[in-house]
């Protein structure tokens, strides 16, 4: 998923890298080659055949990277914005400085999976204090879990961190200290290690020419590109990979990853994108709508007829990537139209009948009768009063009816729907339902005998109602019932 990688201080592990001005040497490690010869000098976009993510027919070009030239542009233009304005961040400096291959992509693992879910400016510590205390896989190796966790405390997810050395384990013994050398490997192998983890990892650390999708990474070329179909549907998802495998630079793929997210968390930001000052301002499609519009509404003001007629999509019917026809593009937002997730669903709107049925008990007490709910489906196998789902559009006088038919078998006796008080609504919203509880109470006289046929039932005093397992909805109803004055206190 997404994550946050805010703007964030800077450590001090790097203060040295940082008064270098500029990158830190990579001693020990074996230069990479520019250019290697089997990549052709100009590695092109999504519209270039025989590229990753290539030519897709029925794309319109709007959405695609499709010119050679272009992409070599914005990547000079991030790389040199990267070079000069990057966060100097103690993981970074360790992917450059460290020579040893399986130190250097641990290094990188580590920032990796404590970046997930978490800030910047709150990794920074605990990765210091990390990387000082197990250096190296193997020390992770033989860490005890128990170690990890007091490390981990306040980091928050403790999982990933009993993960991480699970998977440092399984490095050291399973394959004999080496970490995986490909991103496909990474994520085969390493438990824990996802797509994006392992991408970042292989380029990052082995500088493999693969690209990396992260949130900042969607949200930066959801704009680039206009794509403002559901960022999180799956079509989508693809496609940003190919994407984001195809623009990678070739020569510093480690670095124009770590660019692209970079400019996702200080540039082009969530809600306040500051696309003036954005490296890759000329490449960028949303920021050349908001300004064709903002044209076109000047001419408007000057009476002058609009030249160019108002595009509303890309012009390919039932694009993949624009979003849905309903969903119109709203000029107050700019930029920030993009990228797009899918409305929540709306929660179903419910009904039900409920009953606070009521007894004076034996030894005197008011008993109040609960029905076990079945054992699978929604809040399985909890207590609540006797209720019956309501069909939408029924009278009161019709919903009376229909609790007084569930509830004879119940009361193993007559009910009469006059009997039934009406007490009022209880609303309660599930994830998915938006329930409403029409609340009524009925007190019963004399001996009430249970049918133990039907479901688990039995009778409770108001404090063992408290300690049963209810669900909120139903304390809720409770609730409701005793904030009227109560039928015991009314007399009958
Ligand atoms: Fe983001 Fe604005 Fe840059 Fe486009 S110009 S990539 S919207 S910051
Ligand atoms: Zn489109």
């Amino acid at each position: 998923g997404p994550r946050p990688r805010p703007p964030g201080g800077s450590g001090g592990a790097v203060a040295a890298a940082a008064a270098a001005g500029g990158r830190p040497p990579r001693p020990g490690r074996a230069p990479r080659a520019q250019r290697p010869a089997e990549v052709p000098a100009r590695r092109g976009g999504c519209g270039e055949p025989g590229v990753a993510g290539g030519r897709q027919p029925g794309l319109s070009a709007l959405h695609l990277f499709g010119d050679p030239a272009e992409v070599e542009a914005l990547r000079g233009s991030l790389l040199a914005w990267y070079d000069e304005c990057k966060r100097d961040l103690p993981w970074r400096v360790l992917a450059v400085t460290e020579p040893d291959v399986n130190r250097r992509a641990y290094a990188v693992w580590v920032s990796e999976i404590m970046l997930q879910q978490t800030q910047v400016a709150t990794v920074i510590d605990y990765y210091n204090r990390w990387m000082q205390k197990w250096p190296t896989l193997q020390a992770l190796a033989e860490a005890s879990l128990e170690e990890v966790n007091e490390l981990w405390a306040g980091l928050g997810y403790y999982s990933r961190g009993k993960r991480l050395q699970e998977a440092a384990r399984k490095v050291v013994s399973e394959l004999a200290g080496q970490m995986p050398r490909t991103a496909e490997d990474l994520q085969k192998l390493l438990p824990g290690v996802g797509r994006y983890t392992a991408g970042a990892i292989a380029s990052i650390s082995y500088g493999q020419a693969t690209g990396v999708v992260d949130g900042n990474v969607i949200r930066v070329l959801c704009r680039l590109r206009c794509i403002g179909a559901d960022s999180s549907s799956p079509p989508v998802i693809d496609r940003l990979w190919a994407m984001a495998n195809a623009l990678v630079d070739r020569s510093r793929p480690g670095d124009f990853n770590q660019a692209l997210m970079e400019l996702g968390a200080t540039v082009c930001t969530p809600k306040a994108p500051l696309c003036g000052e954005c490296p890759v301002k000329q490449h960028c499609r949303a920021r050349l709508r908001v300004e064709k519009e903002l044209a076109l509404a000047s001419r408007k003001l000057l009476g002058k007829l609009p030249v160019v007629p108002d595009v509303e999509d890309c012009g390919v019917g039932g694009c993949p990537l624009c979003p849905p026809a309903a969903e119109l593009w709203d000029s107050s937002l700019g930029v920030t139209n993009f990228p797009r997730k899918a409305a929540k669903k709306q929660p179903r709107v419910e009904q039900t009948a409920t009953c606070v049925l009521e007894r004076r008990g034996r030894r005197g007490a008011l008993e109040y009768l609960i029905v076990q709910r079945p054992s699978s489906g929604l809040l399985a196998g909890l207590w609540e009063f006797p209720s019956v789902p309501l069909a939408p559009g029924l009278q009161q006088e019709q919903q009376r009816e229909v609790l007084v038919d569930h509830l004879q078998a119940w009361a193993g006796q007559p009910v009469a729907a006059g009997s039934l008080r009406f007490i009022g609504e209880v609303v309660h919203v599930f994830s998915h339902i938006h329930q409403t509880y029409v609340v009524y109470s009925l007190s019963l006289d004399g001996d009430v005998t249970l049918d133990l046929a039907s479901s688990p039932s039995r009778w409770v005093t108001e404090e063992e109602f408290r300690a049963s397992a209810v669900s909120t909805a139903m304390k809720k109803v409770f609730g409701e019932s005793w904030d009227f004055p109560p039928l015991h206190l009314l007399g009958s």
